[in-house]
This record gives C-alpha cells, sequence and structure tokens, in this order.
C-alpha cells in the first residue's frame, strides 16, 4: 500500500461535529474533537456509556433469537462470564492506564465490568460524559447539501429520544459514525435453517450456559467465540459438536477436546431437517436441541444515507480512505472503528486526532482521486496476498497502526505493548483453557509496569487535572 498522505496547514476551524455512538471509540473520538476546538455533541442510543462494554442481560425477551432486525434492540454481544482477551497493560488508551484500582478486579484479564469501569474513569477524567446525550437513537443520517464541494458538506442527523418518542433533526458540519460492528449477526446459509423446529440462535443472544443443561448443542464456528463459548458451554451440556470449516485445530482447542468426552468436533453442517437431525458433511448426524452459532458479525448501518457512495459488499465498508473516510464526502464523513485485530482503544485515539486535525484544517487529505487510487491498490495488495474481501478490514499488523498514528503525531506503540500482544496471543492458542489465569511473560510485564506509561499519573488527583 502507498505510504499514507497527509499535509499540514496554519488554519484552523472550529466545527460543529456530532459522532454516533459513546462505545470506546466514539468517547475516543469525541475527546480528541474537543481537545481541537470543535463542538461535539455525541448520540447515544443507550441509557451509559461503554458501547459492546454495558452488558445487557435481558436480551432474549428483547431480540429475535437469530438477531436477523437491522434496527437490534440490543446492542452489546457481551455474555455473562466474558474476560477480556487482551491482558490490561495493551488494552488501554495511550495515556490512560488501565491500572488495578482499589476494590475492582484485579486481574490481568479482568472481566467485562472492569472494561466498562475504566471507560466511565476515561470519561471522567476527561470529562467526555457532559457532550453525551443519552437514549437518543440515530434514526436518519444524510446529506444536506449533496453535490456541493466535500469541504461544504453539511449532514442531517434525525434522532429519536428513547422517553418522548420525540424525533428530532439537527444540522452538523461533521458526522463520524462509532457505532461498532459486533452487534448484527452474520448466519450462513445451511439447507434446513427456516424448517428446524427446535432452537437455533446467534452468539449475539447468548449470555450464560445454564439454559443449555442437559442439552445437546452444536455451535457453528471455531473463531474466538465458538470455541470460548464451548468452553463454557461443555461443562453444563450432555454433547458438545463443535462444527468447523476446517478440523485442523490449534493446540489450545486439541487440549479442550482430548480433556473433555463430551466435547466432539465436527465439520460443517450440511443440512438441518424437521425432526432435530443435524446432518454434517461427513455424513454423521446427531439429534440436537440447540444449534448456536457462532458465525460473526456483518457491518450495519442503517442509519446511514451517503447517495450509494459507502456500501458494505460483503462486509468490505467501502471505499473508505485508510478504513476511515468515504473520499468524496471526506472529511465530514467519517466512520472509525471499522478495522479489526487492531489494538483498539489506541487505534480509536489515532482516528479521533487524524479527523480532529482534517477537521480544523491543520491537516489536508490527498485529492479524491488519489484517495481513490490507494484504496483500489489497498484492494489489490489484498487480492494479491490471497485475502477474501470479506476480511477487507482485518489488519492484524502492528506496521499499519504505527504508521496511521503518525498521521495525527503519535509517538510508536511502545516495545512491550507489541511484544506483550503477540505473548498473549500465543498463549491462547496454545493455552485456550488457561491462558487468562497463568502467562509466560512475566518480565516484559514487569518491564511495562515500570515505564512512564503506568507511573505518570501515580500520585496525581483528578482534582488537580486540567483538560
Ligand atoms: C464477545 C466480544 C469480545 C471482545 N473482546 C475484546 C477484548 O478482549 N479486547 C478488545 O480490545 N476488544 C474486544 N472486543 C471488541 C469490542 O467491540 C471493542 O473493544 C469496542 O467495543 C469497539 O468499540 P466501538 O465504540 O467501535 O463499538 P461499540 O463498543 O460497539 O459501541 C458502539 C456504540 O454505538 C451505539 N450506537 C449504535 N447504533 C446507534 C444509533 N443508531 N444511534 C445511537 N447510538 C448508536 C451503541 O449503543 C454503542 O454504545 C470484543 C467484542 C466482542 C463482541
Amino acid at each position: 500500500m502507498d505510504p499514507i498522505q497527509t499535509m499540514v496547514s496554519e488554519r484552523k476551524e472550529s466545527k460543529n461535529v456530532c459522532v454516533i455512538g459513546a462505545g470506546p471509540s466514539g468517547i475516543a473520538v469525541a475527546r480528541e474533537l474537543r481537545r481541537e476546538g470543535h463542538e461535539v455533541v455525541v448520540l447515544e442510543q443507550n441509557h451509559d456509556i461503554g458501547g459492546q462494554w454495558l452488558y445487557d442481560p435481558n436480551v432474549e425477551q428483547e431480540e429475535d433469537p437469530l438477531g436477523r432486525n437491522p434496527w437490534l434492540k440490543v446492542h452489546s454481544s457481551i455474555y455473562q462470564s466474558l474476560r477480556l482477551m487482551s491482558p490490561r497493560e495493551i488494552t488501554g488508551f495511550t495515556d490512560f492506564p488501565f491500572s488495578v484500582k482499589k476494590d475492582r478486579d484485579p486481574r490481568r484479564f479482568p472481566s467485562h465490568k472492569e472494561l466498562l469501569l475504566y471507560l466511565k474513569d476515561f470519561c471522567e477524567w476527561f470529562k467526555v460524559r457532559e457532550i453525551i446525550q443519552f437514549n437518543t437513537k440515530v434514526l436518519y443520517v444524510g446529506p444536506l447539501n449533496y453535490g456541493v464541494s466535500s469541504e461544504d458538506l453539511k449532514w442531517v442527523v434525525r434522532s429519536k429520544e428513547k422517553k418522548s418518542d420525540e424525533e428530532v433533526e439537527q444540522v452538523f458540519d461533521a458526522v463520524v459514525v462509532a457505532t461498532g460492528h459486533y452487534s448484527s449477526p452474520r448466519l450462513p446459509c445451511i439447507q434446513g435453517m427456516d424448517k428446524w423446529r427446535r432452537r437455533q440462535m446467534h452468539s449475539h443472544i447468548y449470555r450464560s450456559p445454564e439454559p443449555f443443561r442437559g442439552e445437546i448443542v452444536v455451535v457453528v464456528g471455531n473463531s474466538f467465540s465458538g470455541q470460548e463459548i464451548s468452553l463454557e458451554l461443555v461443562k453444563v451440556v450432555k454433547e458438545l459438536h463443535l462444527s468447523s470449516k476446517s478440523l485442523d485445530i490449534y493446540e489450545g482447542l486439541s487440549k479442550v477436546v482430548s480433556k473433555y468426552e463430551n466435547f466432539h468436533l465436527r465439520p460443517q453442517i450440511d443440512n438441518l431437517q424437521e425432526d432435530g437431525s443435524v446432518v454434517f458433511t461427513d455424513g454423521s448426524r446427531i439429534i440436537a436441541d440447540t444449534v448456536l452459532y457462532c458465525t460473526g458479525y456483518n457491518y450495519s448501518f442503517p442509519f446511514l444515507d451517503t447517495k450509494g457512495i459507502v456500501v458494505v459488499d460483503d462486509n468490505r465498508v467501502g471505499p473508505l480512505y485508510e478504513h476511515t473516510f468515504p473520499p468524496s464526502l471526506a472529511p465530514s464523513l467519517s466512520l472509525v472503528g471499522i478495522p479489526k485485530r487492531i489494538l483498539g482503544l489506541p487505534f480509536f485515539e489515532y482516528q479521533g486526532k487524524w479527523i480532529a486535525e482534517l477537521l480544523s484544517g491543520k491537516k489536508v487529505l490527498p485529492s479524491c482521486e488519489e484517495m481513490m487510487k490507494s484504496i483500489e491498490e489497498f484492494y489489490d495488495s489484498r487480492e494479491a496476498a490471497g485475502i477474501h474481501k470479506r476480511h477487507t478490514h482485518e489488519i492484524g499488523d502492528f506496521e499499519y497502526i504505527e504508521k496511521y498514528g503518525e498521521l495525527a503525531g503519535f509517538r510508536k506503540l511502545e516495545e512491550w505493548r507489541k511484544e506483550l500482544c503477540v505473548s498473549s496471543i500465543i498463549n491462547y492458542f496454545v493455552n485456550l483453557e488457561t491462558c487468562r489465569d497463568s502467562w509466560y511473560d512475566d518480565e516484559k510485564l514487569r518491564e511495562a509496569l515500570q515505564s512512564p506509561y503506568f507511573t505518570q499519573l501515580v500520585g496525581v488527583d483528578l482534582e488537580d487535572v486540567s483538560f
């Protein structure tokens, strides 16, 4: 891919910006926009900040089990027992360490509740909460004056307040879409799915293993959620069948399969039959009580009208320059948090600062043609590397993250951050069941905890700090 291009200018303007969503990416971007002097309002459909990390237990009464409604009622797909996959030292924002706090979950891989508390601390520390309008669902975002040059574009945002049901229309100079992409279920097409009368659900709806006690359950998909949910289900169900595209599995999963007698690895499902049979592609069959699809999520922006410019095609959101800007609508429209397999929170800060400086005129994007060319080159390079279109936004590359960070003037990622990220991923694949409670990178961890990143705020009182 071409090096990311950017130019610097002296001009500085303040814009009126709407951020949609108060999950980790929305709050990170809101802070950066405000720091740059923009007027910011964050519209959040839920009653609190946190996005995915705002656990919602009442999902079964609310949502279709397969989550097929484009306007989902429940946003979070987090289940009750979930602990972070990424260790806390590498998870936090670049200037606000995710440190252990008194009377809180002190674990290195804490529960989801601890990350929510950390995000709340961030909002309090940087006074972000005061610019968030809660219980406000965005129903429509579209250009007010489509056809004018991208610098003069303005955006209409129509939203609905939960209590009053009243719809409000506002006009903004810029909109940042920060609505996440782990809510809208991606479902496979399996023959007989529509006729199968027993329980079928997507992991978006899964919360705890108890409702499945004593059942025969088929989990479809052996990526992260498929493996993790299987691991807790196997302890209560009669039989657990994990159906996967490939039976070529990592050491960690292989240890689990040999440890639990009721854990069976299966190939893909060929068809589902009305009598409850699940037939696999190798011809084997079982009668199951539940099929649980852990088959991932789709990008979905049901509120966004870009006049057909931004489309989601086989889970590629495009065209987006650096996974962020639709060239002909940039920089007044941006989408954040689209990349996957990245260090999320730091990346969201990078995106926020770059967007803020582009909107203020401090930085300038390349021409629309150059941005389109860069996107095409990126697609070509992915295709040449044999990467399927639906994995367009899976980055998994520190170099890219750092290059992106440079745009906004961030320092390179600390070496320990990268090393701890790699060691925790390796530990996950080798020791799936135990990786959150025992690890082999203590030396690096010590180095991290002694670095200025962790020691900078020791003894600082929130009241004494102004931002
Ligand atoms: C099971 C699971 C495990 C994960 N584990 C990890 C982990 O260990 N470490 C890690 O770093 N990441 C993990 N993630 C990824 C996680 O999604 C990100 O950490 C992070 O939540 C992404 O932030 P976001 O703000 O982009 O999106 P989200 O957290 O999804 O937040 C989006 C926000 O937008 C709001 N919104 C959506 N639509 C509208 C609308 N129309 N109007 C108004 N508001 C709207 C939502 O209510 C929500 O608050 C995990 C995700 C899942 C599902």
